[in-house]
């Protein structure tokens, strides 16, 4: 499960200049593959993967153009993948054949990825790869237990500057319910569902063959229905001794 959180960020003069070049740079890297795999392409030459792409770009474009070093090197990278993924799509016939970024026109972005804390998100002021602290208005922050994946920079057509975090929930089913306003109550999985009668408590062997539970008190039940009651109302019994 995912979720984003969009806030403003105010880059000094120095900032600007490097997310402008991370921009370019993106765009550049993008187009530079495009022009690769569409001459593959059209010769016959059998598609690249994504990692045959972006090892191009780390061993061949990045000593022919080294300002693609100076700028955040994930940003690069999943550029590189968002055209494979233009690609998947053209193959699948789910789109069109991926075109080439024009400068004036192409939407100025970047995606990078969170790796041992390179990316902090405070109240007044968050940090990136490549750009150390930056001022910016958190107005709320996530809570401590999700797990930061990515961030997407952007310049909007009016010159402001935003950041998406992206997040990924902890995948303890439990975290999900206490989202939602519920709580996950375990039952001890030896707790004997099946043999309790759920009407009045007392206690039969079953065998696995029995599939309709008969007790003394006359509950004639549904084997499977019984347990479910069962834990349900184990459930509730452990959420009351916890209160
Ligand atoms: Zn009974």
């Amino acid at each position: 499960m995912n979720r984003a959180y969009k806030y403003r960020i105010y880059p000094n003069k120095e900032q600007e200049q490097l997310l402008s070049s991370t921009f370019g740079s993106c765009r550049f890297v993008y187009n530079q593959i495009l022009a690769l795999l569409a001459a593959n392409y059209k010769a016959g030459i059998k598609h690249l993967s994504r990692f045959d792409a972006n090892k191009y770009v780390n061993n061949t474009l990045k000593k022919e153009y080294p300002f693609l070093k100076e700028v955040d090197k994930f940003a690069l990278t999943n550029a590189v993948y968002a055209l494979e993924n233009g690609y998947q799509k053209f193959f699948k016939k789910q789109g069109r054949y991926p075109r080439f970024k024009k400068k004036h026109r192409a939407k100025r972005s970047y995606t990078t990825n969170f790796t041992n804390g390179n990316i902090v998100v405070e109240e007044t002021y968050m940090k990136l790869p490549k750009l150390k602290k930056r001022k910016a208005s958190v107005h709320r922050r996530a809570p401590e237990k999700w797990k930061l994946k990515s961030a997407a920079i952007s310049q909007e057509r009016d010159g402001s500057y935003y950041c998406s975090i992206l997040y990924e929930f902890e995948h303890d089913p439990a975290y999900k319910l206490a989202y939602r306003g519920k709580r996950l109550v375990k039952v001890d999985p030896w707790f004997p569902r099946s043999q309790i009668c759920s009407c009045c408590g007392a206690l039969h062997k079953l065998s696995l063959a029995d599939r309709i539970y008969r007790c003394g008190c006359g509950a004639v039940m549904d084997r499977d229905y019984n347990a479910a009651v069962n834990i349900r109302d184990e459930g509730l019994r452990l959420l009351r001794e916890c209160a």
